[in-house]
């Protein structure tokens, strides 16, 4: 393996795909590269930035052109991942919970909303954010307690919902709960009366990232703003937006482990130590070596899963669960291990390898925690062994 191996990901990729990121990489990279940590101590993303992203179509990349939106397959789509990862985690959240939310509407949203929701949230007039979690239920969303009831002709929502990406700046929300005919999804607008929106304050990591605290009470819902059947929320909605946020989180993990890894080899070289450069030291060289290969290996897992996505393989469900856990697992250990080689450099709060060790340990909680998916993934390659003997 040459170190080029590790520094493009060109051989993986067609040569339009190949083109397609590196334009995406000068674009994003040109605009906010070196800016993450600004974002993270101001605690938001600024708003030039949500309306740069609106500007250039990254908010409805993947959404359908009909509706406004650029109609990328998933390659395209999570290569864009990836750029957007290489420049913080915060950026690729923005994109990734807008895109959960739009991508369910545009799957599941009736024609109604297809014509007066999609279009404002393909061409990022409108940003989205998606409303799953509470006090009382995360990992088993079974256990909310949010409520959407029919009153005087109508539908009223009342709960909490915590920990919103982006809660602080959304102007719509895909908010889950239980009505009478079953689990939800329905979309409340920000300035519903009823609803009170408050910052959750300091966070270990994707500081930028605007989380909110969501308190619906008596908030009028229009029956026109329920996303799908009763019944579809927990079974059908909430696995559709997850699945693209499992494959978003995949590709952002690989992008900002890019990053660590230039910036780890880079110190590796450069950096000398009783009268050598630590690359030449051999526990240095086990953790470059590593963290080089696993950078490859996490890079293979998500096109593996883009690329079963686009073919609409059944396996495809699969191959993106086990991109996210691996990629974000990968993160995690080697943005450990990029501190460790920067060492007092690597300690500063806006250098690359501390904010990575910050966002990759939360990429490991959202969108399913490691323990979920090894729930989920276990049992499947388990039993793919047993098929196949
Ligand atoms: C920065 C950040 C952003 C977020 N953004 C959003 C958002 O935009 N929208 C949204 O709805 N939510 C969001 N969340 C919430 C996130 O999805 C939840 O934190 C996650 O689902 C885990 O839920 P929990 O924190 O309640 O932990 P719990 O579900 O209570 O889990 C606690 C621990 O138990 C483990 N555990 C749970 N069940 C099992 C099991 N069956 N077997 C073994 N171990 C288990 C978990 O892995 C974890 O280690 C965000 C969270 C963070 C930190």
């Amino acid at each position: 393996m040459t170190a080029s191996v590790a520094t493009t990901m060109d051989h993986l990729l067609t040569p339009a795909a190949a083109e397609h990121h590196a334009r995406l990489c000068e674009l994003v990279g040109d605009s906010w590269r070196g800016d993450a940590a600004a974002w993270d101590r101001a605690g938001r993303l600024p708003a030039e930035v949500l309306r740069w992203c609106a500007e250039q179509g990254l908010l409805g990349a993947p959404l359908p052109a009909e509706a406004g939106g650029g109609g990328w397959n998933m390659v395209r789509t999570g290569l864009l991942y990836e750029a957007l990862g290489r420049v913080g985690a915060s950026l690729a959240s923005l994109v990734n919970v807008h895109g959960m939310a739009a991508q369910t509407i545009a799957r599941w949203g009736s024609e109604e909303q297809h014509r007066t929701v999609l279009p404002d949230l393909a061409t990022g007039r409108r940003i989205a954010a998606i409303a799953m979690t509470e006090p009382g239920a995360g990992s088993d969303l079974a256990g909310m307690t949010t409520t959407l009831d029919a009153r005087d002709g109508g539908l009223v929502l009342n709960g909490t919902k915590v920990f919103i990406t982006f809660g602080g700046q959304a102007d719509v929300f895909l908010v889950f709960a239980y009505a009478d005919g079953g689990d939800v999804a329905c979309l409340v607008n920000r300035n519903t009366p009823g609803l009170t929106i408050e910052p959750m304050g300091d966070v270990l990591g994707l500081r930028a990232a605007c989380l909110a605290r969501l308190e619906f009470r008596g908030c009028r819902v229009d029956p026109a703003a329920l996303v799908g059947r009763p019944g579809f929320g927990l079974a059908v909605l909430a696995p559709h937006a997850l699945e693209h946020g499992r494959h978003a989180a995949a590709w952002m993990a690989a992008g900002m482990l890019h990053e660590v890894f230039a910036a780890t080899a880079r110190h590796a070289l450069a950096r000398h130590a009783f009268g050598r450069a630590l690359i030449d030291h051999g526990q240095i060289q086990s953790i470059v070596t590593r963290m080089g290969t696993d950078l490859e290996a996490a890079r293979h897992l998500c096109l593996a899963a883009s690329e079963a996505l686009d073919a609409r393989d059944p396996a495809a469900g699969d191959r993106v669960l086990a991109a996210k856990y691996f990629a974000c697992r990968v993160l995690a250990d080697h943005a450990e291990a990029g501190v460790q080689v920067l060492a007092s450099s690597g300690v500063l709060e806006s250098s690359v390898t501390a904010r990575t060790y910050r966002d990759a340990k939360v990429l490991n909680i959202i969108e399913g925690t490691t323990q979920v998916l090894e729930r989920m993934l276990a049992p499947r390659l388990a039993a793919s062994v047993g098929r196949d003997a």
